[in-house]
């Protein structure tokens, strides 16, 4: 049988309690051997304004510590090219044989995979799990979910997570109006936050 790993890309600008319980969530549900996070690089379809790229690979493997299943790649940090998730995960089929890989995505991500890098080529490598997030019914992702599979023969499975209304937009802007981020994300995040002056401006 073939070992099922999940990949987890974002900026993590900063990471956050969304992220990881999501992660947490498909590792139980699909009984994943583990999550690989990958931090980008240089995100095609977004503007890093926050942190700089090894702060947030930082971040991202401090939050993950006490998880052993959590592992954080520098795959896309340390390519100079643009990141797209179809490299990556060419990269990870290379590194892992034997491995179904299934990309876990919100659903504000998934209904923006037709405009993705190589659409058709990444459904045919790995799987998607679009996890619910705040601001989009069921119903309409279900919709979206469908045209997207036929369009491109893919498949994306929908998984209801508990719903938490967090994002690192709300974080930055938080930090930047002197708010409490407190409980948002793990507290050494925090610190690691406060004790490098990020996204204060
Ligand atoms: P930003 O506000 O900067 O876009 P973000 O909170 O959306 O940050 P990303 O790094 O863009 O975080 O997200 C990485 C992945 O995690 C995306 O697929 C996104 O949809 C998903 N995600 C982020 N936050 C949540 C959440 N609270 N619930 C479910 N999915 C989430
Ligand atoms: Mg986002």
């Amino acid at each position: 049988m073939k070992r099922r790993i999940g990949v987890m890309g974002g900026t993590f600008d900063p990471i956050h309690y969304g992220h990881l319980i999501i992660a947490n969530e498909v590792l139980d549900k699909y009984n994943m051997e583990k999550i690989i996070f990958v931090p980008a690089g240089k995100p095609p379809h977004k503007k890093v304004t926050g942190a700089c790229a090894l702060d947030r690979f930082l971040m991202t493997n401090i939050a993950t510590l006490s998880n052993n299943k959590f592992i954080v790649s520098d795959i896309e940090i340390k390519s100079l090219e643009k990141s797209y998730t179809i490299n990556t995960i060419r990269k990870l089929i290379n590194e892992y044989d034997n491995t179904e890989f299934y990309f876990i995505t919100g659903t504000d991500a998934i209904v923006e995979l037709p405009n993705w890098h190589e659409t058709e080529n990444l459904l045919k490598m790995c799987k998607f799990i679009g996890v619910s997030r705040s601001g989009y019914s069921t119903l309409d992702i279900e919709f979206k979910i469908n045209e997207i599979m036929n369009r491109y023969n893919g498949q994306i499975e929908l998984l209801q997570v508990p719903m938490l209304e967090i994002s690192s937009t709300d974080i930055r802007e938080r930090i930047n109006l002197g708010r409490s981020i407190k409980y948002l994300l793990p507290e050494i995040v925090e610190k690691f936050i406060i004790k490098n002056n990020l996204y204060l401006e």
